[in-house]
């Protein structure tokens, strides 16, 4: 009986990412591992035109802290919107 073995192949390449996927960006659409994360209540963002351009996952409710940052400056929230629309929690 012909065997190949398939050792090679069974256990595939290590995994660069082992931390879980907990959320998705909704600025910039790529994944969050955890820790610190700003759930952003996106349909208190001002209405703009071209804000469904800005927001990747406008599914997700969450974005990286610096994303936010970002996020909070393109919409130009002012210190107090930001408190309001957006609070920092761990994941
Ligand atoms: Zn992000």
């Amino acid at each position: 009986m012909f065997t190949v073995s398939m050792d090679r192949f069974a256990y595939g390449l290590p995994d660069p990412q082992e931390a879980p996927v907990v959320a998705e960006c909704a600025w910039c659409g790529r994944e969050i591992y955890g820790g610190y994360v700003m759930d952003v209540y996106l349909n208190a963002l001002p209405k703009s035109k071209d804000k469904r351009k800005r927001i990747a996952a406008p599914n997700s409710d969450y974005m990286h802290v610096e994303c936010w940052e970002e996020c909070a400056d393109t919409f130009g929230l002012s210190k107090a919107e930001r408190d309001l629309i957006a609070t920092i929690e761990e994941l």
